[in-house]
């Protein structure tokens, strides 16, 4: 009899043991959990989106690059302005500098333009990116090595669809592309927050709001709020993708 509880307490903990990794017990995904994604380093993203998701109470990711064109400060932020959206407790996540295709690039030129950010959140006071987004969604296996190897564990593709927990892959987290084409044609928000259920997580990639730099990315304030209203009827978990690695994924 004892021999048996002793089995039986064996096989409880090692139960407990696959959602524990580094000595935290990590949560179920138990939706609807939703993450948002800003992509570019556009102005909008401070002046518009920042305040906006303050309003909701909405976490999120601002992934930034140093775009072509990125001394136009009448379209992207500047560093500062990455720097207060990171102090107004919003993640800032690794998008590479220059925006180039990985999959065009060398290992080298992978870990340069990775680093490259890392240094310069270092520089401006910005929490050390533990996150990163594909320009383009474009990635190589190589390319993906690297960035493992600079202890990146999440990085966000496009796909449109869900991440299923247990068989998505963590370097590839699929994404909804937003923009306003989207608002027009069919009731795509809704139908990708009915896929943020137990076991999966919705995952939205958004520009500028709008986007002055790029016309078919932008997504206008109006069609903004109203994901921002149907995320919170919904009762959505809205997060970082920083804010995953809490998570059995
Ligand atoms: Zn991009």
């Amino acid at each position: 009899m004892r021999r048996l509880l002793m089995c039986a307490l064996t096989l409880v903990l090692a139960a407990g043991v696959s959602t524990l990794q580094a000595g935290k017990r990590l949560k179920r995904v138990k939706g609807p959990i939703v993450v948002l994604t800003f992509d570019d380093a556009t102005e909008s993203q401070r002046s518009v989106v920042g305040p906006l998701l303050k309003k909701y109470g909405f976490g999120a990711t601002f992934y930034v690059c140093e775009f072509p064109g990125f001394e136009d400060k009448t379209k992207y932020m500047t560093w500062e302005q990455i720097r207060e959206l990171s102090d107004m407790g919003f993640e800032i996540g690794n998008h590479s500098r220059s925006h180039g295709q990985m999959s065009r690039m060398s290992a080298e030129e992978v870990e340069a333009e990775t680093a490259y950010i890392e240094e310069k959140c270092a520089e401006y006071g910005i929490p050390h990116p533990v996150t990163y987004a594909y320009p383009g969604y474009d990635n190589s296996p190589e390319g993906i090595a690297v960035l493992q190897r600079m202890g990146y564990t999440l990085a966000r593709h496009g796909g449109d669809k869900p991440y299923m927990v247990g068989s998505s892959d963590k370097m590839l987290m699929p994404s909804y592309g937003v923009v306003d084409a989207r608002f027009e044609t069919d009731d795509f928000i809704r139908q990708a927050l009915d896929e943020a259920r137990d076991g999966q997580i919705v995952i939205f990639c958004l520009h500028g709001v709008p986007d002055l730099a790029h016309d078919f990315v932008s997504t206008s304030p109006e069609n903004f709020e109203k994901l921002l209203k149907e995320l919170k009827a919904r009762r959505c978990k809205v997060i970082a993708m920083r804010d995953l690695l809490k998570y059995d994924l």
